[in-house]
């Protein structure tokens, strides 16, 4: 049977506070209490429930295991790490968990965790999401980001130690950097806790990070967008990243690059496209009009008389620049023709006039397509 959750059974949000939790106890506690029901079994098992769940999330740590791995966290003997205690009967794979929460509760904050002899650890990665405009992949620059992260402390050099401080043996391992504790036959030995395997402890934490070795800073940076540079790129800044904790190696920064919709150009690889509305006479007599293009200029685009809704006109290397290369693409202009509308008296004149002497020639298309249809109708 799948085990209830503890907030569910008691009736309380996964925030409430240790009042409200108690409240909610106390009154399911003496609807259930046994003396209240005697004999009914389901009531018994309720209270029984209940109990489990107050026991669980009214203690601090036991409720920030319970939150993080669920009913997980007390399984596979694992009170020894919901206890606080040292537990000598978990597993392998609980271990993990353990030594989690264990550094949670029993470092009791940073300060003490610094002043433990820890091993180094490399810092994270990081993400900054930067967006540009389609202008900005296509001259490339160099932007300045604000990037929050951590650095290495000045004071105490990333080490984490008070500077002019020492070290002494780590008193739970004596030195060795493990420990072993007796599981029936077997003795399981497993990396010291405290000091994480150094077997030395600091003597002082360095008070300026509390014996992080690193600090919050948001840090300046400026990053180079080469040309033609698309969307989704990821540029990658080796060791930009998080300082390392306790003088380990930094992270790496990664910029995701994102380019922002262009009101005039959809851009396909190295190609533009553009769409342009035209007039129907500019489509039927031919004309020409300009087009900006990303480098500030101005393009010139020839249309043919009778060109048709939907042609493109292909502009070459007035595209993007190709990342790392001399090549440019095409601008694509794609025509799309607009019937007049709101017409004068004297033009509808004209366009009658027109119509009467239009030819099938003059639309090929369409009176192919008419006369197509008349036969499938006298058919
Ligand atoms: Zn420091
Ligand atoms: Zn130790």
């Amino acid at each position: 049977m799948s085990k209830r959750d503890f907030y569910e059974v008691l009736g309380v949000a996964k925030g409430a506070d240790d009042a409200a939790l108690k409240s909610a106890y106390r009154k399911l506690a003496m609807q259930h209490h046994p003396d209240r029901n005697p004999g009914n079994a389901e009531s018994e098992s309720k209270f029984k429930e209940i109990n489990e769940a107050y026991d669980t999330l009214k203690d601090g740590q036991k409720r920030a295991a319970y939150d993080r791995f669920g009913h997980a966290a007390f399984e596979n003997g694992g009170r020894g790490a919901a206890g606080g205690g040292f537990g000598n009967d978990f597993n392998s794979s609980m271990s993990d968990i353990f030594e989690d929460i264990f550094g949670d509760f029993m470092g009791g904050g940073q300060g003490r965790r610094g002043g433990g002899g820890a091993a180094k650890l490399r810092g994270a990665d990081l993400r900054y999401n930067l967006e540009i405009s389609l202008e900005e992949s296509f001259e490339g620059r160099t932007v300045e980001i604000d990037v929050p992260t951590l650095v290495g402390c000045d004071t105490c050099d990333g080490s984490g130690a008070k500077p002019g401080t020492g070290t002494h043996t780590c008193r739970q391992c004596n030195g060795h950097g493990k420990v072993r504790a007796a599981q029936g036959f077997f003795t399981i030995e497993r990396t010291c806790p405290v000091c994480q395997g150094r077997g030395q402890m600091m003597d002082a934490p360095c008070e300026d990070c509390s014996g992080q070795g690193r600090r919050q800073e948001n840090r300046k940076l400026s990053v180079d967008i080469p040309k033609g540079i698309e969307d989704g790129t990821r540029i990658r800044l080796a060791n930009e990243g998080e300082a390392g904790l306790r003088g380990g190696p930094p992270g790496d920064l990664y910029i995701f690059i994102s380019i922002r919709p262009h009101d005039l150009f959809q851009r396909d690889g190295a190609d533009l496209y553009a769409r342009v509305p035209i007039a129907m006479t500019t489509a039927a007599l031919g004309g020409e009009f300009e087009v900006p293009t990303l480098d500030a200029a101005r393009a010139k685009v020839k249309v043919a008389a009778g060109t048709q809704p939907g042609q493109r006109v292909r502009l070459k290397g007035k595209g993007m620049p190709v990342l790392r290369s001399k090549d440019v693409g095409d601008l694509y202009v794609q025509l799309d023709i607009e019937t007049p509308q709101a017409l004068s008296r004297r033009q509808r004149e004209l366009l009658e006039e027109f119509a009467k002497l239009e030819t099938e020639e003059n639309s090929p298309t369409s009176g192919g397509f008419f006369s197509k249809l008349k036969k499938m109708f006298e058919a």
